[in-house]
């Protein structure tokens, strides 16, 4: 007699379902099913569309609404140790949800390339940490002529010491190490990622200890801080004060900053001064493979400090205690493409989430920010004096150019301060605005100037190239012999751009080294180190350049900054070019007498009676930023309204503004409105065309932020439904826009 022990039916196959998140441009999760139930937060490679993707497991034990005889089986699981976690996900959970954006999109764009592969992934281990071992300390050390070796065998004799930490103080490290390790004289082991920090600190002036202490009294709860700080006020070092105390306790620190500040100064500075501390680096032009391990870095709380731009708010940290965001007022913390995230606002998002405190820090605070501060929402913090106590603000000049003769864009007074600064051994720099303003070619017979055949962009001329270039889609074309209407051979360059400007210094100071710095001969990090070598061994005398030269950089000799053309931003239409045209000539003044020379800021402008100018005159944010406001808020502008826009792009301005048309059309029909939210346009944007497209837009905004997002609700809903109709017509919503 015998039993059969093995039943098969199909009720003891129980199958779990799953909703994936997955890189796919559809307001929807998808359901793939798994003999056990995974951890939400569990990458996955699944099949879609007959390929395999990489997914993450948003929600297990669904109850499938679509037929399961259709439901796919998930193909491979990932252990990546649980990164993914619930904190995590809920700030890709809301950033979707504030946005507007698929889900599965904004979870593959917060991850870096490596997690979004459907591949494992390896884990990083510990960094490791060198010291002398019992037969090292005892040994005689390096004779003191060696004295790298010295200094590095007295280093590991001191603590324990990473490579990183060892290469600062001799380049060849690595090979010492293993010599020494062969002699039985130094032992390893991992390094906890919390350790001590180390020395090289300024000790802070008052009004830096004020700032500094008045942050620790709120470790561990959610404290919005602005500290404005004048430039050269020393900002950094009430930051690094505040992040030695939360490293200490053990918690992860995040900074982000303005990708052209992520200079190499800058992390120098970082790595002298937390030489100890394991730090992760995160920023675009990182490698994929190393911002992937960094990521994970971060994510298994291996790496306590992570520095990195705006794509940094979405890493992982289990145990963050305190997030810095320098320069919070640049408008690179914006994404302005797919998924478009304002990295402050989700900076704050994530310290209430956290529990822990906050610092956007800058000397030209965003006027969002610094509204908040005036209701008492961020708890404000000042710093008032050059943290160098002998370096003052410079004195701030304006020439008004409407009853002076122009020379290339140059007149007299600008002229005889650039050579006397020149023959006193002084070093200046030629500031210029680009923004609006291009060199461009004309026709000195008919006027006619060089648009982009793509976009509304006018081309700029690049004389060395002998190119006319789009800055806008890149389109480039070599300079034409003619003039297309009329045939005139005489074809000459208006604008002021960075070539043409050295031109001019040339004639007017033969003599003089000139270095220019714009975006093409900067693009790689090694070239900034080069420029910082050149001025530092005073091989420079003027320097002419763009945005680029106003952040961040401290050129100790500068003691002369002359802005050439300040005026184009004063007629765009953009609300807030006022506003960042205020911020980057502060910057820009900042610049100079940041040491112990007097510096001296020089503009020229046709509208010196420009609140712009009169509060640059006296150096004084407030004054700036409280007009401002006002003007804010008799305009209903942000930060008094909330505002989204919807745009459409298409072949024609026509059917893009068609599409927003028929959805407000519906949108009426159906009562779906309400009165809470303001409705302006269709409009074309004031880029209008880009990229062979037209693009048009609509603006909504309320005083209620929830009923700005249910109104963007029902227009999203419309959208989707109404494009089958339009099919080339894409539509995107930006919430918070900066572009106008
Ligand atoms: P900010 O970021 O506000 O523009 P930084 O933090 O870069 O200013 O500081 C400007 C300069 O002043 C730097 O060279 C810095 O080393 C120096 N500095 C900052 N704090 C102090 C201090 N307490 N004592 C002396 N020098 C300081
Ligand atoms: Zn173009």
């Amino acid at each position: 007699m015998g039993y059969n022990l093995c039943i098969y039916s199909d009720e003891t196959i129980v199958l779990i379902y799953h909703h994936i998140a997955l890189n796919v441009p559809l307001y929807t999760l998808f359901t793939y099913a798994h003999p056990k139930a995974l951890a939400e937060g569990t990458r996955v490679a699944i099949r879609f569309r007959g390929k395999r993707v990489c997914g993450v497991v948003w929600q297990s034990h669904i109850q499938p609404d679509i037929d399961v005889a259709k439901i796919q089986p998930i193909e491979t699981v990932f252990d990546d140790g649980g990164i993914l976690s619930a904190s995590w996900r809920q700030l890709l959970t809301f950033t979707a949800h504030y946005y507007h954006y698929p889900l599965g999109q904004a979870v593959m764009a917060a991850l870096p390339r490596g997690l979004r592969e459907a591949k494992a992934m390896t884990l990083p281990s510990l960094p490791l940490a060198y010291q002398l071992s019992a037969q090292g300390q005892a040994h005689e050390p390096p004779a003191t002529r060696f004295y790298k070796q010295r200094a590095l065998w007295d280093r590991l004799s001191q603590t324990a010491a990473t490579l990183d930490e060892l290469r600062i103080l001799h380049p060849q490290a690595r090979q010492y190490l293993q010599k020494w390790q062969q002699q039985g004289w130094i032992s390893q082991h991992t390094l906890e990622p919390h350790a001590a920090p180390t020395l090289a600190r300024h000790s802070l002036n008052p009004e830096q200890q004020l700032a500094s202490n008045c942050i620790q009294q709120h470790l561990n709860q959610f404290t919005p801080f602005l500290l404005h700080g004048i430039t050269g006020s020393g900002k950094t070092e009430v930051y690094f004060d505040v992040m030695e105390k939360v490293l200490q306790q053990g918690q992860q620190v995040l900074f982000l900053l303005p990708e052209i500040n992520l200079t190499p100064q800058l992390l120098q500075r970082v790595q002298q001064r937390f030489a100890h501390t394991t730090t992760a680096v995160l920023h675009s032009q990182t490698a994929a493979g190393e911002r992937t391990q960094n990521y994970l870095r971060a994510a298994l709380n291996q790496a306590a400090l992570v520095i990195g731009t705006r794509l940094a708010v979405f890493t992982p940290l289990p145990r963050l205690g305190l997030i810095v965001v320098d320069e919070e007022h640049d408008p690179s913390f914006k994404q302005d493409s797919e998924l478009r995230y304002q990295a402050r606002d989700l900076a704050i998002w994530r310290a209430r989430q956290a529990q822990c405190p906050i610092i956007l820090g800058s000397a030209t605070p965003s006027l969002e920010s610094w509204h908040k501060a005036q209701q008492q929402q961020y708890q404000l913090l000042t710093l008032q004096q050059r943290a160098h106590t002998r370096a003052r603000l410079p004195d701030i000049h304006l020439v008004d150019t409407r009853r002076l003769p122009l020379d290339n864009g140059f007149s007299e007074p600008i002229k005889q301060q650039l050579q006397a600064n020149f023959a006193a051994g002084g070093m200046s720099m030629v500031y210029l605005n680009r923004r609006g303003f291009a060199p461009a070619l004309f026709c000195s017979a008919c006027g006619h100037t060089f648009g982009c055949p793509h976009c509304s962009a006018k081309m700029v001329l690049h004389q060395r190239a002998a190119q006319l270039r789009c800055h806008h889609c890149d389109y480039r074309l070599a300079v034409p012999a003619a003039c297309p209407e009329c045939g005139n051979q005489d074809l000459s360059a208006v604008g002021h751009g960075t070539q043409r400007v050295e031109e001019t210094l040339h004639q007017l100071l033969p003599q003089a080294r000139i270095l220019r710095v714009d975006r093409d001969s900067t693009s790689h990090k090694q070239d900034w180190i080069q420029i910082y070598q050149q001025i530092e061994a005073q091989q420079v005398d003027i320097l002419v350049g763009t945005q680029m030269l106003a952040k961040g950089h401290d050129f100790g000799r500068l003691n002369l900054v002359v802005v050439v053309n300040a005026d184009g931003s004063l007629y765009s239409a953009d609300f807030r070019a006022p506003e960042r045209l205020f911020a980057e000539l502060m910057q820009v003044a900042g610049r100079c007498g940041r040491a112990e020379h007097q510096g001296h800021v020089w503009v020229q402008t046709m509208q010196p009676e420009n609140p712009v100018f009169q509060a640059l005159k006296t150096q004084h944010y407030a004054d700036f930023a409280n007009h401002e406001l006002q003007q804010r808020q008799l305009m209903h502008m942000p930060p008094f309204q909330h505002m989204a826009a919807i745009r459409a792009d298409a072949r024609t301005m026509a059917q893009a503004q068609q599409l927003l048309r028929a959805v407000q059309q519906q949108i009426d029909e159906h009562q779906q409105h309400t009165d809470q939210v303001s409705i302006f346009g269709p409009v074309p944007m004031l880029m209008a065309r880009l990229a062979g497209h037209e693009r048009a837009q609509i603006f909504l905004e309320s005083h209620d932020r929830r009923a700005l997002h249910q109104a963007l609700s029902v227009w999203q809903s419309w959208l989707i439904y109404m494009q089958n109709d339009q099919p080339h017509t894409r539509w995107l919503i930006d919430v918070d826009p900066l572009e106008m």
